[in-house]
């Protein structure tokens, strides 16, 4: 291996996770090859919150001002029955979150965040992207690991001491690192249903009226509750409505009967119902998730980050934020351990499982609760009467207060 193939990070896939580790890496000093599928980089989804847990990282790496000129800081979150429209709990964001968690709580348009992570990669020295080339293989040489890339007319090899599989929830690195059965996604039964609004059209002004147009706000149901938050500046919003579905072509801009999203909406205030007839066309797409027990990491340099390895439930709104503390703190590990590399990767990945782990699990229970019925969803409104504001950011601290540590070489 030559001296820059010694240090040579490759990385498969340039969404969140690619493009951070991208950064992360390359300002540490490593050249960067990034290698991406798609001809060009188009966002897709529609709109993501990012709690101060990924702002933090995203100022340390300089992307935060660039987003900032799209993002909105949203006043709260906000929770609220979708029967009465009642308000059932609120955690006090804008200046409160920056005070508490010493870094913004942003909601913004997909492509504002891909834009601004993209911008900046390309700015700092040591990147290469290439696009319209897929990784399809990974094999050990000599002291690294080689990656078999296809483009549409070519096919060859790049060599390099680690490969970072960033190729998200449909991963196919992810086999390469497990070999096992489980290692393929895994439908968890829910549908995501999206729609962007403008603010100045009917459905926006729908929205203004039942909504809180300066929040982030959960209408809660049993079996179905819907997000909505501004995007673009406050100029439009974004609404993501969870129901239970039937499996549907895996992406992230399918279609599915409408039917079902009307279906679980039964019962919920007429304003809500009105408010998604104006919307227009709904896209859905299916919510896969993968087995965390396998490996994330081989001793020959491989390893999987963001949804290649862990791609999780959205109900805690955290799968964007886990692929760039994953990216951070795999840079920091292996630029900790230079000249011991499997040292380096393990210690990132017990790093990284316990925290994952819990955010998870924080995704289950948010699921539990928001689709609870009956006598469990008069225990959850109580006990969310009686808890205050601050009480509900206090319980918040170890998600959004997360700080990378510096690891320490012993
Ligand atoms: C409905 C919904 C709402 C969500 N809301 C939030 C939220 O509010 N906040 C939050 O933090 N998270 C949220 N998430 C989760 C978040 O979207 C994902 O966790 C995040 O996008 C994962 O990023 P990634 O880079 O790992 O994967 P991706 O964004 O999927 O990127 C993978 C990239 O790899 C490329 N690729 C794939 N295979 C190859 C290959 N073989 N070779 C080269 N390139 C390849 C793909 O083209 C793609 O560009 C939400 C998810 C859903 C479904």
């Amino acid at each position: 291996m030559s001296d820059t193939q010694s240090r040579q990070i490759v990385i498969a896939g340039a969404g969140i996770a690619g493009l951070t580790a991208a950064i992360a890496f390359a300002q540490r000093g490593y050249p960067v090859k990034l290698i991406e599928q798609a001809q060009r980089l188009e966002a897709v989804g529609a709109g993501i919150q990012l709690s101060p847990n990924a702002t933090r990282i995203l100022r340390q790496f300089g992307v935060l001002d660039r987003l900032m000129q799209a993002a909105v800081r949203p006043e709260a979150v906000v929770l609220k029955d979708a029967a009465t429209l009642r308000e059932l709990a609120r955690v006090p964001l804008g200046q409160a979150a920056e005070a508490r968690w010493q870094a913004p709580y942003l909601v913004a348009h997909r492509a504002d965040l891909q834009d601004a992570l993209m911008a900046s990669a390309v700015e700092t020295a040591g990147i290469e992207i290439i696009t319209g080339a897929r990784v399809t293989q990974a094999a050990k040489t000599g002291d690294g690991v080689a990656a078999a890339v296809e483009t549409g007319s070519r096919a060859f090899s790049t060599e390099g001491f680690l490969l970072v599989g960033a190729d998200g929830v449909w991963s196919s690195i992810r086999e390469q690192v497990s070999n096992r059965a489980s290692s393929t996604s895994r439908f968890s039964g829910e549908l995501a249903w999206r729609a962007t609004i403008g603010a100045d059209n009917a459905a926006g002004r729908a929205f203004a009226a039942v909504g809180a147009v300066s929040s982030v706000t959960t209408f809660l149901h049993r079996g179905f509750h819907m997000v909505a938050y501004p995007v673009s500046k406050g100029a439009a919003f974004n609404l993501v409505a969870f129901t239970k579905g039937e499996r549907i072509a895996e992406g992230w801009s399918g279609a599915a009967d409408p039917m079902i999203l009307a279906k679980a909406m039964h019962g919920t205030a007429p304003e809500l119902i009105r408010l998604v007839e104006d919307a227009g066309a709904w896209m859905a797409w299916p919510i896969h998730t993968v087995d965390q027990q396998q490996p994330w990491t081989t001793p020959e340099g491989i390893a999987l980050i963001g949804d290649a390895a862990h791609a999780m439930t959205p109900f805690a709104a955290q799968g964007a934020a886990m692929a760039i503390e994953d990216a951070a703190v795999l840079a920091e590990c292996v630029a900790t351990f230079p000249a011991d590399q499997a040292t380096g990767l393990r210690v990132w990945e017990n790093l990284r499982r316990p925290r994952v782990a819990k955010v998870a699990r924080r995704g289950a229970v948010n699921h539990l609760a928001w689709h609870a019925t009956g006598p469990v969803a008069i225990a959850r409104n109580l006990f969310l009467k009686t808890r205050s504001p601050e009480k509900l950011a206090a319980d918040l601290d170890w998600l959004y207060g997360w700080q990378q540590q510096k690891v320490i070489r012993r």
